[in-house]
């Protein structure tokens, strides 16, 4: 029996690790360190909007028009702006210094990712891991958490300067693995930078939406109906949910999963 595909991409944050909740926690140490005395409180919801970032600088980050620095010290400047607060002397360094350990102390991986990726081996399906976050941030989290060595390919955004959407980004990583996009199945949780990004790109597209993963405010592509994804999508909420449990990669239903994959679909 032929496998329904050869390659398997994997997005990292929120979708190998819990990336949202240790942001958010190692943030809210690194916060205290730069601005003491305030109550618990404060510490969450600020660092739940250094998370969130409504001042869009990952996205420019991402689009290559700020680097990994840049990026981070204005989203602490937006933190401070947004409260009020005086920015002190070397804010961003004391920042990172305090966040770093915190960060790489918190991270997690999800349950269903070292089975899935047994899985894989075991159907000989190569696997790449594909983020938007930079290559040394990455390297330490798949090392904290044991993954470094699992992955056949790692594109970071500093691979070619930029990140998904860019369609040259996952041409790139299919290339690494000498796997055609439409042989390669892309797995991650966000609608427009994985899920439309890899359809476009000519991958096929599984949009992994983890059930309150984190909460809504930090997970926004949750609260977008399933029929906004691309025709043809594979929608499942466990990595094992894709085709098929049991019988990996061989052609056939998803059990259990929300599947308009491959042929026919269900419609939308
Ligand atoms: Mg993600």
């Amino acid at each position: 029996m032929s496998r329904a595909y050869d390659a398997v991409l994997l997005d990292v944050d929120d979708t190998l690790l819990d990336t949202s909740r240790a942001m958010i926690a190692a943030g809210a140490v690194a916060l205290r360190e730069l601005w003491p005395g305030r109550d618990d409180g404060w510490y969450q919801a600020a660092s739940e909007r250094f998370r969130v970032d409504p001042g869009g600088h990952f996205r420019r980050y991402t689009e290559g028009e700020l680097d990994f620095e840049e990026m981070r010290a204005a989203r602490l400047r937006e933190v401070a702006a947004a409260y009020g607060l005086g920015y002190p002397d070397a804010g961003h360094d004391r920042f990172e210094a305090a966040f770093r350990p915190a960060f790489r102390a918190a991270q997690r991986v999800y349950d269903d990712v070292r089975p899935f990726l047994a899985r894989c081996a075991a159907a000989e399906v190569a696997v790449g891991a594909v983020t938007n976050s930079s290559a040394a941030a990455t390297a330490d989290k798949l090392d904290a958490v044991g993954l470094a060595e699992d992955f056949a390919v790692v594109v970071t955004r500093d691979t070619l300067g930029f990140g998904k959407p860019d369609a040259r980004v996952f041409a790139h990583a299919c290339g690494s693995l000498s796997v055609p996009p439409e042989r390669t199945v892309f797995v991650g949780d966000e609608l427009a930078a994985d899920v439309r990004g890899a359809a476009d790109a000519g991958l096929r597209a599984c949009w992994l939406r983890r059930p309150a993963a984190v909460v809504s405010a930090h997970a926004p592509d949750l609260t977008q109906a399933s029929s906004t994804a691309p025709e043809g999508t594979l929608i499942v909420s466990d990595l094992n949910a894709i085709p098929g449990t049991g019988d990996p990669f061989r052609s056939g239903s998803a059990d259990g999963a929300e599947s308009r994959f491959g042929t026919g679909g269900t419609g939308r």
